[in-house]
């Protein structure tokens, strides 16, 4: 109790702040970066360099109130073909620009629903794909699948073309929290594609929890979390539902008198945490879980754990290219965020150029200070010496922050022979201890509830 009232007195249930999946945050990015930056950062991988690839699929069979992702609802596949043409074609362009010596070692297919693709625009998507660069024999291909829209084919069509990782939006089984939420699958359905992906060679299965939904309780959340365990996925993410109709209209349909109080999400928070502790999954940062032999698993014990617009991750890649509107790109030098809508998107490609809209460029700071929240965020540390050792004096530059959150926070963390480490009963103010660290923030801008 006594520990609860220092977290309310920290702003655990009050404040809202980045999630930190990129620092700079996504609100920092402005116009000064254009596609001119993005082509020069593209010829600027050197030889030997390893990209991961994303392509955004901002289209869907349905759309769910909850879901704040960029796409759009489309009845048939007109649109969708459309699209795809245009994403050719800023694939070819790409190839054109990619220097020699590049390789792909990762691809992450998102949206929206990329599996509202059909078999043969799979086939031909990645026939285009497999032009950009080699491919790396072990590279690790992910797809995120929408269980309204997929059946055998497209699963066989994903399984050809090398998919080895699959994610799955479960979000609540419960019936009500469903409906509430305009999302309805079944267990039997989540479970019958599990199945098939393991059936197809796909070893590697993620599903998401989310938690704070509207009229979700102890008990049917309970009941989720035993349900997806009971599918051994070999990956869990437990995310907080975030409520922000300012920015995604559709949530206007969320019945926001139904939805969980600060102190329940908390109280749900942490019950799924421990059913899924106790059921072997080890917790990696913030919110995710891996089966205790899982690469991220690993990558975990043994310091490797990484952050990106995915959550966690052993990507080590230079840089992770976005494809598609609205898709991010990292680079050394800074981010590069493609035109939000397809239209515009479209009229930038059509018209011979990248589409890059916004995005920006890192100064020296700017990468301390990401690799420092970074290791917050994975591993609850930050180590001055180390970061010394990776950026030389100027790592000095945020000692006064660190010592500004060690006298801010003096019953969660402990600041010792120059390492900042957030103690256990400080678990839950990471992203708030964060926010010490990050130069641009301001309480004005609108990010989503720290519990
Ligand atoms: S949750 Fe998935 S299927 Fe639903 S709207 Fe969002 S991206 Fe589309």
């Amino acid at each position: 109790m006594e520990n609860l009232d220092k977290l309310t007195r920290a702003g655990l249930f009050s404040r809202n702040v980045p999630r930190y999946t990129s620092y700079p945050t996504a609100p920092q990015f402005h116009d000064g970066i254009s596609s001119d930056h993005f082509e020069s950062w593209v010829k600027a991988l050197s030889y030997g360099s390893k990209v991961s690839i994303y392509m955004h699929v901002p289209f869907c069979e349905r759309l769910c109130w909850f879901c704040a992702c960029r796409t759009q609802g489309v009845k048939s596949l007109s649109p969708v073909e459309g699209y795809l043409e245009v994403l050719k074609v800023e694939i070819a362009k790409l190839a054109a620009t990619i220097p020699e010596g590049v390789t792909i070692a990762r691809m992450h297919w998102g949206g929206g629903s990329p599996t509202i693709l059909q078999p043969e625009h799979i086939d031909s998507i990645m026939q285009d794909l497999r032009k950009l660069a080699p491919i790396d024999d072990d590279w690790e291909f992910s797809v995120e699948i929408d269980p309204a829209a997929v059946n055998e084919e497209k699963l066989d069509a994903l399984a050809r073309n090398g998919m080895n990782r699959a994610s799955i939006g479960v979000q609540d089984f419960d019936e009500r929290v469903q409906k509430a939420i305009g999302r309805e699958q079944s267990y039997e359905t989540t479970k019958w594609i599990v199945d098939a992906l393991r059936e197809r060679g796909v070893n590697s299965i993620n599903l998401d929890i989310v938690y704070g939904l509207p009229f979700q309780t102890r008990d049917s959340l309970g009941k989720t979390v035993e349900q997806v365990i009971s599918l051994a996925p070999d990956r869990i993410a437990l995310f907080g539902y975030a409520h922000v109709p300012w920015m995604a209209k559709r949530q206007k349909m969320i019945p926001e008198d139904a939805l969980a109080a600060p102190m329940e999400r908390f109280n749900l928070f942490n019950q799924a945490y421990d059913a899924l502790e106790n059921a072997g999954y080890v917790p990696l940062g913030i919110d995710h879980f891996a089966k205790p032999g899982d690469s991220l698993a690993i990558a975990k014990a043994e310091g490797r754990l990484r952050r990106n617009f995915q959550g966690y991750t052993d990507d080590v890649c230079t840089a992770l290219i976005g494809l598609g509107a609205s898709s991010i790109s990292r680079f050394p030098q800074g981010y590069v965020q493609n035109r939000a809508t397809t239209n515009a998107y479209t009229a930038e490609i059509n018209a011979g150029k990248f589409a890059a809209a916004r995005g920006i460029a890192m100064t020296l700071d700017d990468q301390i200070r990401s690799r420092a929240i970074e290791t917050l965020m994975c591993d609850f540390i930050v180590d001055l010496p180390a970061l010394k050792v990776e950026f030389g004096d100027f790592a000095e530059g945020i000692r006064p922050d660190l010592e500004k959150i060690a006298a801010e926070f003096p019953d969660f963390v402990t600041w010792e022979d120059d390492r900042l480490t957030l103690l256990p009963e400080g678990f839950h103010l990471t992203r708030i201890v964060a926010t010490g660290l990050d130069a641009y923030h301001t309480t004005a801008a609108k990010h989503s509830q720290a519990i």
